[in-house]
C-alpha cells in the first residue's frame, strides 16, 4: 500500500511533502505538471507527509475515497444552493 496525493493538490502544489518524505518518492516539484504524484512502489507508507499538506491532498490509498467525497460534497452545495435558490425566485415571480 501507499500514500496518494488527490485533486486538492492541483493549484497548490507548494512541495512541502517533498521535503517531508524520508524516502523522496514524490515527484514533479519541478516539472510543469498540474500536481504532485507519489511513486507507489517507493512509498513507506509512513504518513509523514500527511499532516504537512495545507490542503488535505495525502491520503492512504485505502483512505482516497475521503478525498472524492470532500471533492463531490464542495461541488454539490453551491449547485443545490443554487438550485434552491432558483426555484425561490421562480416562485417569488409567480
Ligand atoms: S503538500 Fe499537499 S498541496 Fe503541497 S505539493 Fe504536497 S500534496 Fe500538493
Ligand atoms: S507516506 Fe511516507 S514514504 Fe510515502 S510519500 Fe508520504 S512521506 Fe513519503
Amino acid at each position: 500500500m501507499a500514500h496518494v496525493i488527490t485533486e486538492p493538490c492541483v493549484g497548490s502544489k507548494d512541495a512541502g511533502c517533498v521535503d517531508a518524505c524520508p524516502v523522496s518518492c514524490i515527484y514533479g516539484k519541478n516539472k510543469d505538471w498540474l500536481q504532485l504524484y507519489i511513486h507507489p512502489s517507493e512509498c513507506l507508507d509512513c504518513g509523514a507527509c500527511v499532516p504537512v499538506c495545507p490542503v488535505l491532498a495525502i491520503f492512504a490509498e485505502s483512505e482516497v475515497w475521503r478525498s472524492a467525497t470532500r471533492v463531490v460534497l464542495v461541488s454539490a452545495v453551491p449547485f443545490v444552493a443554487s438550485l434552491v435558490w432558483g426555484n425561490a425566485r421562480m416562485k417569488s415571480n409567480d
